[in-house]
């Protein structure tokens, strides 16, 4: 089964081939960091013009990487959602334009569910159900995959995500953008007990997060201390959240053999390390994808798309783009924006 995946939902661009038995034959993928550098965050328009741009010779670099024709494809995956409205219609239109020129399914992939099957693309043993933190820069939750297209949300955030915490924080210590990486680089030379910052919503019941508190006190604190002890100081306060958070879950992670972490700030080592103890310490394997299949790329969305369409699932051409998908419809909204 070979499946071509395409990723367009915030500033990258992506297209990839991956097979029905987790080979990745191409994973061809444009950043737009240059061109959002000068508003220190992603620009919604530009980013949607930019996707115009490269997607079709990313299509056009992944078939010849691969060594396959269009014609060999079986079905074309692209994310309809949750992002940038402009961006996610990008990759969607052409996705459709592609399996109706190739006479091939269409699967309209959740690019949530992207990054919860992601370990799965990685890790071939990975025993379904498991308990997945899925953090990025839109999104911090804490899910039971039980199988394809079934995810059962333990707990959000109330606020911010923790992705966004990390851009924020970079933003206030004048890192630049994008935010993660800078901060992860500036916090190796710092003392994470530097400053004192809050752990919100640690040791509360539900296992929910909130970052919007920390945020504030990190730009309180910008001045007082140096960029690296301030980094380092505000990275240890994520983790710390975390794990507490995940923690928490643990207990009601009915059946999970594993803890998974999945998304953009999965990349950092700090908190790969601290969930890899944690998960040890309650007898769970851990999980990580490589850094490359953390951050948005097309790899993800062909594998989920390789998942549904081994399961039967494809859609029409008629599929709507969606700005807001939630992978749990079931889940009760939570106080505050973005969950
Ligand atoms: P979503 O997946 O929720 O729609 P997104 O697609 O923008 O949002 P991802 O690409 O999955 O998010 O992740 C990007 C986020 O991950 C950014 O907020 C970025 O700062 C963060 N990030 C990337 N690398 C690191 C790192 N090494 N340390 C911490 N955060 C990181
Ligand atoms: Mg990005
Ligand atoms: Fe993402």
């Amino acid at each position: 089964m070979l499946i071509l995946g395409l990723e367009s939902s915030c500033d990258e661009t992506a297209a990839a081939i991956v097979t029905g038995d987790r080979r990745v034959l191409a994973h061809a993928l444009a950043g737009q960091e240059e061109a959002h550098r000068p508003y220190g965050g992603v620009v919604p328009e530009i980013a949607a013009r930019a996707h115009v741009e490269v997607i079709g010779p990313l299509v056009e670099r992944a078939l010849r990487e691969a060594d396959v024709r269009l014609s060999d494809i079986d079905a074309v995956a692209a994310t309809a959602g949750p992002g940038l409205i402009g961006g996610v219609m990008v990759g969607l239109v052409t996705g459709k334009a592609l399996a109706h020129a190739a006479g091939k399914p269409l699967v309209a992939v959740n690019h949530l569910e992207g990054h919860a099957l992601s370990p799965r693309l990685a890790d071939p043993s990975l025993e379904l159900p498991y308990l997945l933190l899925l953090v990025s820069g839109g999104h911090c939750q804490l899910l039971l995959v039980e199988g394809v297209g079934a995810y059962r949300r333990l707990a959000t955030t109330i606020d911010d995500a923790a992705g966004e915490a990390f851009d924020k924080t970079a933003k206030l210590l004048g890192l630049g953008f994008p935010g993660g990486p800078a901060v992860e680089r500036v916090a190796k030379d710092g003392d994470p007990k530097a400053v004192p910052l809050p752990r919100p919503l640690t040791g509360t019941k539900e296992p929910h997060f909130s970052f919007a508190g920390l945020k504030a006190a990190v730009a309180r604190a910008v001045g007082t201390a140096s960029a690296a002890d301030l980094a380092a100081s505000f990275q240890q306060a994520v983790v710390d959240c975390l794990v507490d958070r995940t923690k928490r879950a643990i207990g009601r992670a009915t059946g999970a053999t594993a803890l998974v972490v999945a998304g953009g700030v999965a990349a950092n080592g700090a908190v790969r390390a601290a969930l890899e103890q944690l998960a040890h310490a309650h007898d769970l394997r851990f999980v990580a994808p490589p850094l490359w299949l953390c951050t948005d790329n097309a790899a993800m969305i062909a594998w989920a798309g390789a998942e549904r369409f081994a399961a039967g699932l494809t859609d029409p051409l008629d599929t709507l783009a969606r700005p807001r998908w939630p992978l749990d419809p079931s889940a009760e909204a939570v106080r505050g924006a973005g969950v």
